[in-house]
């Protein structure tokens, strides 16, 4: 059983003949609204992957729809709270030429009271994962809580704050970041990965694959991604993480539960869209990969 600590995002996609600049007023010529956010997106994956998943988050009083949606895609809904603040946003603006500029607006995902999360995680039983990125608060709280309560804990650090990685060092599972966070990590701490204290690292490296640093090894481990014609990456890391955890969570060895995520993952990046066109065990099992 998979505990999600994460963010639940519209993501307001505004289609404009260019970039608007200061003081200037824009029609777009299309709008498209999404589920995203990092939380919400790994929440999907994960239960794509056939995890049985509880979101824990917030939204506000305009995110029933969110709930609704994550409910529909399989996720257990019962610790998203409804804040007075509006729910988190991306407002994405995209020229003719796939240029773009977004503005991010925390709001619920920033709301979240250690109560809430305290109560989400008294329902959970050891052995089960929390897994968490970065676009919410509360992580030092739910961490230290799914210790007590033996939970495995899953991060992804992004988005990629040092002072978030260091406060949680020595009380994560496995921690999941991509290759300019990895180097991020190693130039805060002054340190290479490997002397870390996390029993196991996998960084994503894109179409390259990825690596796997475990403390019981001396080398790391390199798998190398699954060639498809990529249209569009946006959410390729949170689909990896997420099957990753659920492939985890149902007790595959890391190498297996790799390999799953590659499959998701390489298959995401051949969709455009976000949550909502994350796929599921079966589209793996009918690609030919
Ligand atoms: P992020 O989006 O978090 O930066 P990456 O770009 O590293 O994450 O991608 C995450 C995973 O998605 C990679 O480890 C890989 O398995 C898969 N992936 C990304 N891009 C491609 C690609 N072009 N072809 C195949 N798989 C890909």
């Amino acid at each position: 059983m998979i505990w999600n600590l994460g963010s639940i995002n519209a993501d307001n996609f505004y289609r404009v003949p260019h970039l608007p600049g200061p003081g200037e007023t824009l029609a777009a010529t299309d709008f498209q609204q999404g589920l995203g956010g990092k939380g919400a997106n790994m929440s999907v994956a994960a239960a794509r992957a056939g995890a049985r998943v509880t979101h824990i988050g917030a939204v506000g009083p305009d995110g029933d729809w969110a709930r609704q949606r994550l409910l529909e895609y399989g996720v257990d809904t019962p610790h998203i709270a409804t804040t007075e603040t509006a729910t988190g946003h991306a407002n994405i603006t995209v020229d003719i030429s796939g240029e773009n500029n977004i503005v991010l607006f925390g709001g619920a995902n920033q709301a979240l009271t250690n109560q809430m999360i305290g109560a989400a995680l008294a329902e959970a039983s050891p052995g089960d994962t929390l897994l968490l990125q970065n676009e919410t608060n509360g992580q030092p709280f739910a961490v230290q809580t799914a210790r007590t309560l033996g939970l495995k804990v899953v991060y992804a650090a992004a988005p990629f704050q040092a002072e978030a990685v260091q406060a949680l060092m020595g009380q994560i599972d496995l921690l999941v970041l991509n290759a300019v966070e990895a180097e991020q990590l190693e130039s805060a701490a002054g340190r290479g990965l490997r002397q870390l204290d996390i029993a196991d690292i996998v960084v994503t490296l894109g179409g390259d694959g990825c690596r796997w640093h475990s403390s019981s090894h001396a080398q790391a481990e390199t798998f190398g991604a699954y060639p498809v014609k990529s249209i569009d990456t946006t959410g390729a890391g949170d689909t990896f993480t997420g099957y990753l955890a659920a492939g985890l969570d149902r007790g595959l060895p890391m190498k297996d539960a790799i390999d799953l995520a590659m499959k998701a993952a390489a298959l995401m990046v051949t969709r455009q869209g976000t949550a909502d066109v994350i796929p599921d065990l079966k589209d793996i099992q009918d690609h030919d990969f």
